[in-house]
């Protein structure tokens, strides 16, 4: 199922999920280091549109969350962004995430969604988990400050993978530049330049 041959005729597809207000360095390098360990054709990363775990913290307009990722992303041709989560409206969860894409994609794809050890601590809360698991096989990746385990997950439903640490938060970028510190090399340049622009996380 994921192991390092590359089918010809299956499209192998990494799903990053993320808020990413903003989108920094450490989303970046989990799926890029994903997609090598797994030979995947592509990453599609898929701005939230409400974050339901989010839902008493105010969250930056889709638009602009969109925006940043496609800046962030548009340098790697397998790196794409998609609006699905945005344009369904309401709360996101992702198994509606994943039947969209499944259903875009057809069987000819198989998906692997990539999240950071933080989310797969709590992923046990989430909606429709046994259909979630028939959907896309999961990779956990480490984060520094959280401990990866699949433990508390069936078996075989989840591969966890060692990235590169990058002690980075999308939280942490925010209170930053509140307070007018830089977020230069956490995040990519052109994402500096739209937070500025926008004047975004400004109080
Ligand atoms: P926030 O602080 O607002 O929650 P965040 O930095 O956690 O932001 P999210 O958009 O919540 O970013 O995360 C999207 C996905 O990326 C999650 O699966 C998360 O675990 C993962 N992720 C975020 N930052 C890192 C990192 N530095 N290293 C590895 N994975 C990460
Ligand atoms: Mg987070």
């Amino acid at each position: 199922l994921y192991d390092h041959r590359v089918e010809e005729d299956i499209r192998r597809i990494g799903i990053m999920g993320g808020t990413f207000d903003p989108i920094h360095h450490g989303h970046l390098v989990a799926a890029s280091e994903v997609a090598d360990r797994f030979g995947l054709d592509e990453v599609i990363f898929v701005p939230t549109g409400q974050p339901w775990q989010k839902a008493d913290v105010p969250v930056s307009s889709a638009e602009d969350r969109y925006l940043m990722t496609v800046i962030a992303t548009a340098s790697n041709p397998r790196f794409q962004v998609s609006r699905v989560d945005i344009d369904r409206g309401g709360p996101t969860y992702t198994v509606d995430t994943l039947r969209d894409l499944r259903s875009r994609y057809g069987t000819k794809a198989q998906l692997f969604f990539i999240t950071g050890a933080d989310a797969l601590e709590r992923i046990l809360s989430w909606k429709d988990l046994d259909e979630i698991f028939e959907l896309a096989h999961f990779i956990g990746v480490t984060r520094p400050g959280f401990e990866l385990t699949a433990a508390h997950l069936p078996a075989d439903t989840v591969s966890l993978v060692q990235v590169p640490a990058m002690a980075i938060s999308s939280t942490d970028c925010r209170a930053r530049v509140a307070r007018g510190e830089p977020v230069w090399y956490l995040v990519p340049d052109g994402v500096v330049q739209y937070i500025a622009k926008r004047r975004l996380y400004r109080e």
